[in-house]
């Protein structure tokens, strides 16, 4: 499909700058942010708001401290983070300021956006900064981020970040021209529609000296933007005037185009961010309900239940077999699971009384794989 037609009712972008684009023998260039400020807000005024996500921050420390970050161990990269993550937040203010815009500063871990509180927060922050005029500028919050709460690498990150502001474009800018189906041909793939075994193979995955992500964490994200149904752009940065070609319809980079039935508001969250603390083991008859049926999730469907959970966690949803099909946001504790599993509806009414719910995970709040 022409470009022109897939990018025609896009209106919130994220875009998410690598390392390599900002950055001169290790050094943030100003120069370089300039240029990428400039397309920017070209954009903004063209009437597109725009979320950038942003790396640099390790490597604007490691500037600072005159290391290099292959050698130094993880607390190093998080104060080489903290001491760059400044630096890197006055370049882009400065040359927003040169441009007309403020900017504001969100720094995410893994664990803000698994939690649907902290998720919404950072949602309705964002949006005010939109709304304001200003431009957001996210990264991982290095400094705080231990292996189990860190995305890890920024391009997960920004697919993410675009789940948040509900944007419908974004665009991945580093120092690639797409993904490549066969490095031997020099033309990117133009248009992707699922990522499946035959794609992760060819991703021929490298950390670059500057940054973490490499093409499979590319991919990764574009997976997440395709079952979300929205699009994503892999393009080169260093590509002239880049993001302004992309908006006018040139077929530059590699465009992942999502699924036409999206996840929807809260089933987005379910299905990419909420962690699920424990899992239910339903019966044939809750299978087929839930995936030929559509029906919400019963009591009297649930064989057994694992792990301690709350009325709103996300639990894991198993065939008899223990495949995993769908995850869910649960009205129930692991305790009250406990005493209801197996058992019909006004049997429950008389165990539990007030806290009744008719179902144990509603239609809304559940997501198949
Ligand atoms: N958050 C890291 C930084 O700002 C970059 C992660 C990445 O390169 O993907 O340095």
């Amino acid at each position: 499909m022409p470009r022109r037609e897939l990018l025609r009712n896009v209106r919130r972008i994220v875009v998410k700058i690598g390392t390599s684009l900002i950055t001169e023998k290790g050094l943030i260039s100003r120069k370089k942010i300039m240029r990428l400020v400039s397309d920017i807000a070209d954009l903004r005024k063209r009437g597109y708001e725009i979320v950038v996500v942003s790396s640099g921050a390790i490597s604007a420390g490691c500037g600072v401290l005159q290391k290099d970050r292959r050698f130094m161990s993880i607390p190093e990269k998080q104060a080489a983070a903290a001491i760059g993550q400044i630096l890197l937040m006055n370049e882009y203010r400065a040359c927003f300021k040169k441009k007309g815009y403020e900017i504001g500063q969100i720094l995410l871990t893994e664990d803000d956006v698994k939690n649907r509180r902290r998720f919404l927060n950072s949602r309705h922050t964002m949006n005010t900064l939109i709304e304001m005029g200003v431009i957001p500028v996210v990264n991982e919050n290095d400094s705080v981020a231990v292996k189990e709460i860190k995305f890890g690498d920024n391009d997960t990150l920004s697919a993410h970040v675009a789940n948040i502001v509900q944007a419908d474009l974004l665009i991945l800018l580093s120092d690639v021209d797409g993904f490549y189906m066969d490095l031997a041909d020099p033309h990117p793939v133009d248009e992707i529609h699922k990522i499946d075994e035959e794609i992760l193979s060819r991703a021929g995955d490298s950390e670059s000296i500057h940054g973490t992500g490499g093409m499979l964490t590319k991919l990764r994200a574009a997976d997440i933007i395709i079952k979300s149904g929205e699009k994503m752009i892999i393009a080169n940065g260093n590509v002239a005037g880049v993001l302004g070609r992309i908006m006018n319809g040139e077929k530059i980079g590699t465009i992942f185009v999502g699924k036409e039935s999206p996840l929807k508001g809260k089933k987005r969250w379910i299905a990419f961010s909420a962690n699920a603390r424990g899992s239910l083991i339903i019966d044939e008859g809750a299978v087929r309900a839930l995936v030929e049926r559509k029906k919400s999730l019963l009591a009297t469907g649930i064989i057994s239940s694992d792990g301690k959970y709350d009325l709103g966690d996300a639990v894991e949803i198993k065939a008899p077999d223990g495949t995993a099909i769908g995850k869910g946001i649960v009205n129930y504790s692991s305790e009250e699971i406990e005493k209801i599993k197996g058992k019909k509806t006004n049997e429950i009414r008389l165990l539990l009384g007030q806290s009744f719910f008719e179902e144990v995970i509603n239609r809304d709040n559940l997501i198949l794989y």
